[in-house]
């Protein structure tokens, strides 16, 4: 370990700047989204059966929503562009952009080059958590997915219903896909009611107890037709331990809902992102 320089406290006091002011974004019109779900119409559900996954559809101008049906449990979230498989959730930049938990007016934003909203979160049923004393916050956009490769590195085990190998099977059985093919589409996800964050001594990755109850949702509005995959992760609250079948697990529930023609007045869809793609070539 170096000896800290003579100016080490001034340079840790220099102020942060935020990377990317999210002002800057085009904004969701939530006043319009709000105005339009009132009289939204529930048209198709889904339910997760614990330690399992399933996908899900929703067209662009629906809505879907999340919820724990019974008890306390965590989802992890893949979506993508139903039309086009290569244009999916970027966990990563939308971290950056909105920050380590998603809540309503957040929008999950797809991989380049299209950078632009595939769902926007309209509603929050936990919202009011914040950031508690521990650093930690939930809808995370931290953790990648539980995985049984790590698990393997960690433990030596061979344990099949890690949230990875969920989503590569239910993709798999939607589309027809091989595992291997599905595999390569399953990506970092939003980690839906988990309780997560860092240590502030350490900067390690935690997780505790989520605080959703029986009936919390999250919901969503969709920007485009959306295919969705939810797994309900072996971890269950994540309170103790994920990777096994050790934890108390439950369902979850992905419930569509479709709007009367004509509440959408004045919404335009996202068109793909601006920039050029030529990458400074020719000079
Ligand atoms: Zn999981």
């Amino acid at each position: 370990m170096h000896t800290p320089p003579k100016d080490a406290a001034a340079r840790r006091a220099v102020a942060p700047v935020i990377c990317y002011p999210v002002e800057a974004l085009p904004q969701p019109d939530l006043t319009l989204l709000r105005t339009a779900r009132k009289r939204m119409v529930k048209t198709d559900e889904v339910l997760i059966p614990a330690r399992q996954a399933r996908c899900f559809n929703a067209k662009a101008g629906q809505f879907f929503r999340i919820s724990c049906p019974d008890g306390p449990q965590v989802g992890d979230l893949n979506i993508w562009n139903a039309n086009n498989l290569a244009e999916r959730f970027y966990s990563g930049k939308t971290r950056a952009l909105h920050g380590t938990h998603l809540s309503t007016g957040c929008r999950m934003w797809s991989s380049f080059p299209n950078l632009r909203p595939l769902a926007t979160i309209t509603h929050d049923t936990l919202d009011w958590y914040g950031i508690d004393e521990f650093g930690g916050s939930v809808h995370d956009v931290i953790g990648t997915r539980c995985d049984p490769y790590t698990n393997n590195l960690l433990s030596g085990g061979q344990y099949h219903h890690c949230c990875h190998s969920n989503l590569t099977r239910a993709l798999a059985e939607e589309t027809g896909m091989a595992l291997a093919e599905a595999e390569q589409h399953v990506h970092d996800v939003l980690n839906v009611f988990m309780c997560t964050g860092f240590t502030r001594d350490t900067g390690q990755y935690f997780m505790k107890a989520s605080p959703v109850r029986q009936g919390d949702f999250l919901e969503f509005f969709a920007e485009v037709d959306v295919l969705g995959a939810l797994s309900a992760c072996p971890g269950g609250d994540c309170g103790s331990e994920h990777s096994s079948d050790t934890a108390q697990c439950h369902p979850l529930l992905v419930e569509v809902f479709t709007l009367e023609s004509g509440a959408l007045k004045g919404w335009v869809p996202p068109v793909p992102n601006g920039y050029d793609r030529s990458h400074g070539a020719g000079g």
